[in-house]
């Protein structure tokens, strides 16, 4: 289980879910942020943080982003 960061980031990418993680496992991919699936404690702190609404917790993405647990978990490979 982790939390995902969804395409909702892009465009918008003002790191502010990096200031609040406190095992520090996000990362910046480029187009948007990403969360490391392996050091994510499930806190949710940047889900609430995020002024886009664009993370969840893995188990309850919304319709249309499943693709986001692939894109995240394919950076940290
Ligand atoms: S849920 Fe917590 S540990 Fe996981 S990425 Fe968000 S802030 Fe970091
Ligand atoms: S807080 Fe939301 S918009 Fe900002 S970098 Fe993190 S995921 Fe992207």
């Amino acid at each position: 289980m982790a939390y995902v960061i969804t395409t909702g980031c892009a465009g918008v990418k003002d790191a502010a879910c990096t200031e609040v993680c406190p095992v520090e496992c996000i990362h910046d991919a480029g187009d948007q942020f990403v969360i490391d699936p392996g050091e994510c404690i499930n806190c949710g702190l940047c889900a609430v943080t995020c002024p886009v609404n664009a993370i969840f917790e893995n188990s309850d993405l919304p319709a249309g982003h499943h693709a986001s647990i692939a894109y995240n978990r394919h950076f940290f490979l």
